[in-house]
């Protein structure tokens, strides 16, 4: 690799469009190394967080109390994951941020380490200080267990966050909850409003999506692969109505309520210039490839998706969509996480298919700032070697390369999420 490209793209400021940063985990001041791993994706990596049908869960493993650190704990993650690539994300960059020149975190170096996270996140600037060394000027927080979180108050002037719509595509009763927890009638009592019918629901989701701005709510957040298949069909409103008040509607009822209601909620987003940012692939993997939501794109051209992961592993049929759909943008987010190699490939052929180079963004997908500051080091090191790639096989040159590396890091995301 050239030197100036590496460089170009490893000074540019980021413009972070997808985190988890919880104020309940990220402001935690009692961290230590284990706890890293089990609130990260090296944690999905030995425990999924999420049920498929036939699975049930007593508690998130994601927000459940880490034990102290000790070798025994850590070593499922470094020993028996330890040729994953989130796991490799995650020690790359505690090694960095932690430690004293070792590549790995071993039997050797874990106390120090250990004890070095927990000075670490004990010190309020901690968090700060990692960021500003990721070179993240904005953070969009997607903060799963509270919908409607305002983050400034909380974590800083510079984060925004989505508004996750799940339960409200569920709301059909007052105790139907998302697979987060979240009931759409609590969240409506929240901020004032309340719906006794299915036209009351209507009128309140409107006002819901209006007060979005107010709460530093940049965008909608359909993460619906979780919880229902993403296959979001042509409205059907006599068998939307009949989910209404039950407390267990029929499959094919609960269904058409999704449908509608996610439809109704991109219209709303459009009226609102909002954009709808969407999960695609994994997830319920059954349900979750991105021609699912095709039917979705063609009716609301006038809302603007950004649908995330690659659709890992779609991304092609993903890349195809963005291709023949004016109206879709690509959040790169996990893709480079999930796949280091894969992600590669993708991003050659998506620089060479999109439609103009307004389309692509990034983001960490994280809960501590470990992984994030991770997630933009690997983000940077892979972009670089695909514009290096691209350069030296005469694709582009250098002048190109850098403002497609600058709109992908920071002038996209700042352009659609109207961060002006
Ligand atoms: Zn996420």
């Amino acid at each position: 690799m050239t030197a100036s490209i590496r460089e170009f793209v490893g000074q540019l400021p980021i413009v972070d469009v997808h985190e988890h940063h919880l104020p309940e985990i990220i402001l935690q001041r009692e961290v230590n190394l284990v706890q890293l791993f089990q609130q990260s994706y090296a944690g999905w990596a030995r425990a999924r967080p999420y049920c498929l049908p036939s699975e049930s869960r007593a508690v998130d493993p994601m927000l459940t109390a880490a034990g102290p650190t000790s070798w025994e704990a850590l070593a499922p993650f470094l020993d028996q994951s330890g040729a994953n690539a989130f796991v490799r994300n995650l020690v790359r960059a505690v090694v960095e941020l932690h430690g004293s020149g070792a590549p790995e975190i071993t039997r050797d170096n874990w106390q120090t380490l250990d004890a070095a996270v927990r000075a670490a996140h004990r010190r309020p600037e901690w968090r700060h200080e990692i960021l500003n060394r990721a070179r993240l000027t904005t953070v969009i927080t997607d903060a799963y267990n509270d919908p409607l979180l305002d983050p400034r108050p909380a974590l800083g002037a510079n984060y925004r966050s989505v508004m996750r719509i799940n339960s409200l595509a569920l709301g059909w009763h007052p105790q139907a909850r998302d697979h987060n927890g979240n009931r759409a009638h609590e969240l409506l009592a929240r901020v004032g409003l309340g719906a006794s019918s299915f036209d009351e629901y209507l009128a309140a989701l409107e006002k819901l999506v209006a007060g979005m701005p107010a709460r530093g709510q940049v965008a909608l957040k359909n993460a619906l692969a979780y919880d229902r298949d993403v296959n979001f069909d042509d409205p059907d409103e006599r068998r939307a109505r009949a989910a209404w008040g039950q407390v267990a509607p029929p499959p094919a009822e609960r269904k058409a309520f999704g449908d509608f209601i996610v439809d109704h909620l991109c219209r709303i987003a459009a009226a609102h210039d909002l954009p709808v940012q969407m999960h695609l692939g994994t997830g319920l993997l059954r349900g979750s490839h991105p021609l699912g939501v095709a039917g979705l794109i063609e009716r609301h051209p006038r809302t603007r998706f950004l649908l995330m992961h690659l659709a890992y592993p779609w991304s092609r049929d993903l890349l195809g969509m963005a291709f023949v759909y004016r109206n879709i943008w690509l959040d790169l987010t996990w893709s480079f996480l999930l796949s280091p190699s894969h992600f590669k490939l993708a991003l050659h052929e998506a620089i060479e298919v999109l439609p103009d180079e307004t389309r692509l963004m990034l983001g960490g997908d994280n809960w501590h700032v470990e992984e994030t500051y991770g997630a933009m080091q690997t983000a940077r090191r892979l972009i670089a070697e695909v514009l290096e790639e691209k350069l030296a096989g005469g694709y582009f040159s250098d002048a190109t390369a850098e403002r497609l590396a600058r709109r992908m890091l920071q002038d996209n995301a700042r352009k659609f999420f109207r961060l002006e």
